[in-house]
């Protein structure tokens, strides 16, 4: 099958978030079994360019209309690791994607309405006709609706188009400029509640769920994530679009990339290590501690790797980070705000704790630290709000650090409870599990991860190997993700 992604972000030519790694070890696991894949990115400034290999101009004067008019753009092509990557670059006075960031600009539904109109007429002059366009997130939610209102009818006829959404909390609402900027026009048609009209403002349009009724079929990342999203207010108002659409909506679960995230072979960490001879975690952990100038005693390292923001649970996160030391343990965060105040209170923090041999907090986004601190870390607290998969948990297990979460979207259904799990037997358990939102519940599991560590740590070690044992890779999920696409190929 030829496939085709569109996303925002790859890993780790770009990365923001869990997005960036799914689109591309999705990719590498279809071309593993025998699929063409390509994928479009924006050409951002900032992007790592020392992660492309060969890049060089594919298509030179690549006209998009825009506003009645056109903005010229080249495509660059080379590849990000194996994949290959085509990057739009337009030249216009809008400077969509010379900014410094890939998120956050005010104009950020026009950057990406421009980006999803300029790959298809990209697809479209450069005669590339694939099977299935996979689209990712809300900014690409406009291409199966201009795919359906206008591509089909100049030469896409025959695409089929897959959604998927990786958090539903952001979701493009726009005005009526980005209809007459994309050629889609007709205001009166799109505001109409079946169509573009977002569910709570009547005034406002809304890409993802353009992109939920426009597309073939639509996943979310993990089967209690899109439950959640129906039933639960995590669909943030897309709940009753979804119910519309359930016939094609469906939840699958992210893997993991272990070519990236093995410890058996992973280059970013001086000791690899491996179920079989695990003396390596332990020679991580030392490396860590001297990396960021924490005592070497005998104390559990409990780590927190993401963004730091409502979702991800802050306030826990800072509450795990205090009853941590208070429990004679070590913790160590690696993530980075975008909101200001949650900035400076974490700074506020670094600076507080900065004499503190027991604690390090590395404010900012660190690819290569992050897999130090997967190796060297004992526990790994998640305490999210909502979670459509997680990634930490599951690079976490992987790495024999044992995660600590709260049992929400993809968490519950990859982090089985030590002690109170139902449905899996004992040797199957591989973490610890909370519920509520409230500091007392996230004390009950990191006491008891603790304590087993401290009392009985055969025991521990007994757990950590159980994660190891999971297997979370794409294997699975890329079969899954293949049968969507045949069976969405098939009408
Ligand atoms: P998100 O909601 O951000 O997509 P995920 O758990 O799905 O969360 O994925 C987060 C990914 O980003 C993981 O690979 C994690 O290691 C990485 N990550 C998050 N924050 C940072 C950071 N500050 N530095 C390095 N890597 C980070």
């Amino acid at each position: 099958m030829y496939i085709v992604q569109i996303a925002s972000e790859c890993a780790p030519v770009i990365k923001a978030g869990g997005l960036g790694d799914v689109v591309y070890g999705l990719s590498r696991e279809l071309e593993n079994r025998g699929h063409c894949v390509e994928l479009i990115l924006p050409m951002y400034d900032c992007m790592r360019y020392d992660q492309i290999w060969g890049l060089h101009e594919a298509y030179r004067g690549l006209n998009v209309p825009w506003y009645g008019g056109v903005i010229s753009c080249n495509v660059y092509c080379g590849w990000v690791h194996g994949r290959l990557c085509f990057f739009i670059q337009p030249y216009s006075g809008d400077n969509f994607f010379n900014r410094g960031y890939y998120y956050g600009g005010k104009d950020d539904n026009m950057r990406f309405a421009f980006f999803s109109k300029a790959a298809l007429e990209f697809l479209l002059v450069s005669n590339k006709r694939p099977h299935v366009i996979h689209c990712h997130d809300w900014q690409t939610g406009l291409i199966p609706v201009m795919l359906y209102e206008i591509y089909q009818h100049n030469g896409l006829g025959g695409q089929r188009v897959c959604y998927t959404i990786h958090n539903f909390k952001h979701q493009g609402i726009a005005g009526a400029d980005i209809l007459w900027a994309t050629g889609l026009n007709r205001e009166g048609y799109y505001f109409h509640y079946d169509r573009l009209r977002d569910n709570f403002n009547p005034f406002a349009l809304n890409c993802m769920k353009g992109g939920i009724v426009y597309s073939n079929y639509v996943n979310t990342v993990s089967p209690h994530h899109a439950w959640e999203a129906r039933y639960q207010d995590v669909g943030y108002g897309l709940g009753h679009t979804l119910e519309i659409h359930q016939s094609k909506f469906g939840g699958i679960l992210n893997g993991v990339d272990y070519s990236i995230w093995g410890p058996e072979s992973d280059r970013n960490i001086p000791y690899q290590y491996s179920l079989d001879d695990m003396s390596g975690k332990a020679l991580n952990q030392k490396a860590l501690r001297e990396r960021l100038l924490l005592q070497d005693v005998d104390k559990p390292i409990i780590a927190y790797i993401g963004r730091l923001d409502q979702q991800k649970g802050v306030h826990l996160v800072h509450h795990a980070m205090y009853y941590a030391l208070n429990r004679g343990a070590q913790f160590v965060l690696l993530g980075s705000a975008t909101e200001s105040s949650i900035n400076d209170w974490f700074w506020h923090e670094k600076n507080h704790l900065n004499n503190n041999p027991d604690v390090h907090l590395e404010i900012g986004f660190n690819g290569e630290l992050a897999h130090l601190i997967y190796a060297g870390a004992d526990m790994m607290v998640v305490p999210s709000n909502y979670e459509p998969c997680g990634l930490t948990q599951l690079i976490s297990l992987k790495y024999g650090t044992v995660p600590i979460v709260r049992g929400v979207g993809g968490l519950v259904s990859t982090v089985f409870d030590r002690d109170y799990d139902q449905n899996h037997a004992e040797e199957k358990r591989n973490g610890y599990v909370f519920y509520e939102t409230d500091n007392h519940a996230l004390e009950s599991s990191m006491e008891r991860a603790i304590g087993l560590y401290k009392k009985f740590p055969k025991e521990f070690e007994q757990l950590r190997q159980q994660g190891m044992e999971y297997d979370y890779s794409w294997t699975n999920s890329g079969g899954n993700y293949e049968n969507i696409y045949e069976f969405i190929k098939a009408f």
